[in-house]
């Protein structure tokens, strides 16, 4: 197709210089023509993303991102340090090399990493999730006691602002799946005392009180419980966090809230068709209530055929949960599942198509970055790890963004939403 052919053109070289940004602003305006032309044959540009070559940082983009800081709405490293190392920092040393997680301090010292909401999630049919919850964020705060030159714990914007000034990576705590407050406001208020600073509203799961993007529907969105969950969040400024939730749930969510809300992991619906990822009129209403999507790496999300094939993903875990009780169980079963249905891991430049859509439909304002690492099976090529987050500096500028746009997507954007929204 002619537009694989003009994506190739403007995402193979690396650009440097005002003079080389005008070409590079050119080439992106052909291409949005030719976007627009090949409407509804989106999924061609992906298939060709090994066409569009690689992304190679130049001095410019190294610059750029090191001005500013990545702000990550969504590292599951917690849930791997429990299942893979036993909750121990002895065992995986983050401080030097751990290869096997996605996570460790070289790494994120190298991606330019300045804030994280580490996830504290616990699977949605966990007995005593509540208990499990706060045995993670212990976990996140043994981690921050044991590497104080490194990490400091973050409850507001102030913090976060105060940790960059000291060279350390802010480590805020999120909340992933409102089963963990099983069905109480006091232990929603529990968690907010023990310092979690979002909650996203459900897993994959759907609750008493919320429906989850894929799950079977039960209410309509949220029942007069989940808007009162909602509002209380909003008193204790706390995050709403729309991951995971049905197009509804979203929708009740945004006309409950009092505050900008985040989807602290979640893309693009319009660009790859999967049920977690955000349709376009949510996100103009994201933009309308000030909040931020923060765009999530899995391949099986933000390529358009991995992510039709991935689409029962969160059906055939729970078949797989309830065939094969334990986590490691589970572990093996889910890996010989994905080696039996393969999918193509995608690359950088389907995530920052995912970036470029939300803010054609939302603005520069409402996007950011929510990679899921230590939470994700297959992640895109040249997007492996925490290291790689200048990647996509490099691949904004190709694309005609300028230094100030490109702060935004990195941690501005996302740092605006906490400082409003948070207390
Ligand atoms: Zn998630």
């Amino acid at each position: 197709m002619g537009s694989t052919r003009v994506c190739g053109t403007r995402d193979r070289v690396s650009l440097t210089g005002p003079a080389a940004r005008r070409i590079a602003a050119v080439t992106m305006g052909l291409a949005v023509v030719a976007g627009i032309m090949a409407s509804g044959i989106r999924s061609s540009m992906s298939a060709a993303a090994a066409e569009r070559g690689k992304v190679v940082v130049s001095d410019e983009a190294r610059r750029i991102h090191s001005q500013t800081y990545v702000f990550d709405g969504h590292n599951d490293l917690p849930w791997t340090m429990r299942t893979e190392a036993g909750s121990s920092f002895d065992k995986a040393d983050i401080a030097g090399p751990v290869p096997k997680f996605h996570t460790d301090l070289p790494r994120l010292r190298q991606g330019g990493v300045g804030a994280v909401y580490w996830s504290v999630y616990v699977p949605a049919d966990t007995r005593q999730s509540l208990l499990t919850t706060i045995e993670q964020i212990e976990l996140v705060r043994a981690m921050v006691a044991r590497y104080p030159n490194d990490f400091a714990l973050a409850l507001n914007a102030d913090d976060v602002e105060a940790a960059r000034k000291a060279g350390k990576i802010a480590s805020l705590i999120g909340v992933e799946g409102g089963h963990c407050i099983e069905d109480s406001l006091e232990n929603l208020r529990r968690l907010h005392r023990l310092g979690a600073r979002y909650m996203t509203l459900t897993h994959s799961d759907t609750l008493a009180w919320a429906d989850a993007a894929t799950d079977e529907a039960k209410h309509g969105g949220l029942t007069a419980f989940g808007e009162e969950v909602v509002r209380e969040m909003n008193r204790l400024g706390m995050l709403v966090d729309l991951s995971h939730v049905s197009p509804e749930t979203m929708r009740d969510a945004l006309r409950v809230t009092t505050a900008p809300v985040i989807f602290s992991h979640s893309s693009a619906r319009s660009v790859a068709d999967h049920p977690r990822n955000v349709p376009d009129d949510i996100l103009k209403l994201t933009a309308a209530n000030g909040g931020v999507v923060m765009v999530n790496f899995f391949s099986g999300f933000i390529h358009p055929e991995s992510a039709k094939r991935r689409a029962n993903m969160f059906q055939v875990n729970r078949e797989l949960r309830a065939k094969h009780p334990g986590e490691a169980a589970f572990k093996a079963a889910k890996l010989r599942w994905e080696a039996e249905n393969p999918i193509q891991a995608g690359s950088v430049h389907d995530v920052v198509d995912h970036i470029e859509h939300i803010i054609r439909v939302a603005g520069i304002d409402h996007v950011g970055i929510g990679s899921d690492y230590d939470g994700i099976g297959k992640t895109p090529e040249q997007l492996e790890d925490v290291s790689t987050f200048p990647k996509i500096t490099q691949e904004l500028l190709n694309r005609g963004y300028n230094a100030d746009q490109i702060h935004k997507v990195m941690s501005g954007n996302a740092l605006r939403v906490l400082r409003k929204a948070g207390k």
